[in-house]
């Protein structure tokens, strides 16, 4: 049989070799899940792929090395706890983030990440669009993670009993990034999904297949892509949406335990201990954070030392790597567009940092698509070919990325650096 990888993408598959292999990529709203759900993912990892997932910075989990004839079986597991991959890859909106884990409002965020999930996933007019549609939802400025959506929301308060969001719009990374532009003040949460329709489908009527939507706004600047958007909410039949953000969400109140998990590479095993240990002596929630740890909430008033001894007796915070907080993607562990061994790399580099590194941000993607936001780091560092002019060989560099302030997105301070020359960069911080 031969297999049509490009469609596979709308299910949430990249072909990963040319033998076949494939990642699949479960969307998580706000990174959320059950304990019942964290043991159906465990169990999927240990019967189809190799017992090792991977956590995103947007809050979704990937199976590496699976094959094709599994994925029926897989999708109905998936399935049979509320979970799926429908449009975590291609042209589709994708996985809805959210990188405010920690805060007070997280529990809002959560029903405004599974609102938008239930109408934008697996709907056909939104599927099929020319590259990837990235929706974020945050419930304050501090993460900065606005910047590189297709839409990104913010909380910014309330009015008439209904929460209120800035609208940022157009950002992007991968080869050419940029930031994203402030298109509306202050919407109520009604209006969010007659919004995000105008501009999904103002994307697909007027980019070409590739680009993003900051290609289109690129193209044709902000105020004709107000105007665009205005016509298309005249002419277009608007959806009558209603308000219906309650419902479970992980329990508010309680501290929140950060799990660290380095480069979100997780057992399945471990994950298994922590869906346990968040069904019979927490919320029986778990969280995929930003920086692709893991976040386990507590119970109001429940005492967090006890559970930390839980978690300690069992490892959870011996690996003194993972406490840096360094957002690593794949790289060419597993991805086939990676040009380095990205957790190698960032082990090495860890090892070789004094504390004034280890206290920042980093993140290091195994090429330009940026998967680990390099940019949104205090130093990222990006891993690019370098084809030699003499022979035609080819050989890994990297640029590097510093962020300077908090609204923008970070720029290249160095590049085409050897790895050497990268370590004599993270060495010699201070
Ligand atoms: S940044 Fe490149 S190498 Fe890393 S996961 Fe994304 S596509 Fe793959």
């Amino acid at each position: 049989m031969t297999i049509d990888y490009q469609k596979l993408r709308l299910d949430g598959l990249y072909q990963q070799d040319k033998e076949g292999h494939l990642m699949l990529r479960v969307k998580v709203p706000a990174g959320v899940l059950s304990s019942t759900q964290a043991e159906a993912i465990c169990d999927l990892s240990e019967r189809y792929s190799n017992g090792i997932l991977h956590l995103t910075c947007r809050g979704s989990i990937e199976f590496h090395w699976l094959k094709h004839d599994m994925l029926a079986e897989i999708f109905r597991q998936l399935a049979a706890v509320g979970l799926s991959s429908r449009g975590a890859c291609g042209g589709a909106v994708r996985g809805i983030s959210c990188s405010t884990t920690f805060t007070h409002d997280f529990p809002l965020m959560q029903n405004v990440a599974r609102k938008l999930n239930r109408h934008f996933m697996g709907n056909p007019y939104f599927e099929g669009l020319p590259k990837k549609f990235k929706i974020g939802v945050d419930s304050g400025y501090d993460q900065s993670r606005h910047l590189i959506q297709d839409v990104g929301l913010v909380l910014v308060g309330s009015q008439d009993d209904q929460p209120c969001f800035d609208i940022w719009c157009a950002g992007g990374l991968g080869r050419e990034p940029q930031a994203a532009f402030l298109l509306e003040q202050g919407t109520p949460e009604s209006g969010l999904i007659p919004l995000i329709e105008a501009i999904v489908q103002v994307y697909r009527d007027n980019t070409p297949p590739p680009k993003r939507l900051k290609y289109l706004v690129n193209q044709v600047g902000e105020t004709e892509f107000r105007k665009l958007l205005y016509m298309d909410r005249q002419h277009r039949p608007q959806p009558q949406v209603q308000s219906t953000l309650d419902g479970p969400t992980v329990a508010s109140g309680g501290e929140i335990i950060n799990v660290p998990i380095f480069a979100g590479e997780l057992q399945a095993a471990a994950l298994l201990r922590l869906a346990l240990i968040a069904r019979d002596a927490a919320t029986g929630f778990l969280a995929v954070t930003a920086d692709q740890n893991i976040a386990l909430p507590l119970l109001a008033g429940q005492n967090c030392s006890e559970i930390r001894k839980q978690l300690e007796a069992q490892g959870f915070f011996n690996n003194a790597q993972a406490k840096v907080c360094f957002r690593i993607c794949p790289g060419n562990h597993e991805c086939r567009m990676g040009l380095v061994a990205t957790r190698d790399i960032a082990r090495d580099l860890i090892a070789g940092m004094g504390e004034n590194g280890r206290n920042r941000k980093w993140a290091v993607s195994g090429c330009s698509n940026s998967c680990s936001q390099p940019q949104l780091a205090d130093h990222g560092i990006i891993s690019r070919r370098l084809v030699s002019k003499e022979d035609g060989t080819r050989s890994p560099r990297f640029d590097i990325v510093q962020r300077n302030d908090a609204s923008s997105l970070g720029q290249i301070i160095l590049e085409n650096l050897t790895l050497a020359e990268v370590h004599k960069f993270t060495d010699g911080l201070n």
